[in-house]
């Protein structure tokens, strides 16, 4: 869509933030849900971290742009499928988590690469061994069509257990632990190239 200048009109951060935050929230997901998968994972690695860092982790992690489009692209998809709102076959493959629809996967995975090597490898695990929210999303298992959500929602928990995990060398190198680090402070995204949101 063009305005009378023929500029092409764009969505202000701030709505695909919110849309974002309320298609989680619509979903049944809250940042505490995807915190408390990132708290088991990192804490045997890192003397002081709390429930509250892992949560600014995930909240840092909602704010970027990458994530937001892939999620909501995602949670569309879901939601139509319930509805019964896609056409055929497209319908049938996501309505029934078809085993070698591997694009839900691809989608998790695309969001997760400006974090980083331990990012796609935490996403790997993940996808394998389901936990808390994502081991409830399962479609499989549970009611209603999570075939996107559940790896979009393994996705932002590797991204935020990534940002920790480089933000503890940063800390080791510094003589610090998370027992040092107040978890409204600065998120280290500065130190892992092109992580900014
Ligand atoms: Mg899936």
């Amino acid at each position: 869509m063009n305005d009378m200048d023929g500029r092409r009109f764009r969505v202000h951060s701030d709505e695909v933030t919110k849309a974002t935050h309320e298609a989680l929230e619509r979903r049944g997901v809250s940042v505490r849900d995807i915190a408390e998968i990132v708290y088991e994972m990192q804490v045997p690695y890192n003397d002081g971290l709390t429930m509250k860092h892992c949560i600014e982790s995930v909240e840092s992690v909602l704010k970027k742009r990458e994530v937001q489009h892939a999620l909501l692209v995602g949670i569309e998809m879901d939601e139509l499928a319930e509805k019964g709102q896609l056409s055929r076959p497209l319908q049938q493959i996501v309505d029934s988590d078809e085993g070698l629809f591997g694009v839900d996967e691809m989608l998790g995975l695309g969001a997760v690469l400006t974090y980083g090597s331990i990012a796609v490898t935490t996403f790997g695990h993940l996808d394998k061994n389901k936990v808390g929210i994502i081991n409830r999303l399962d479609t499989k298992t549970g009611e209603g069509v999570h075939t996107f959500l559940d790896d979009l929602v393994a996705s932002v928990t590797a991204c935020a257990s990534s940002r920790i995990a480089h933000r503890t060398r940063d800390l080791e190198e510094e003589g610090k632990t998370y027992e040092d680090v107040s978890p409204e402070e600065v998120a280290p995204e500065s130190h892992i190239d092109g992580a900014e949101t």
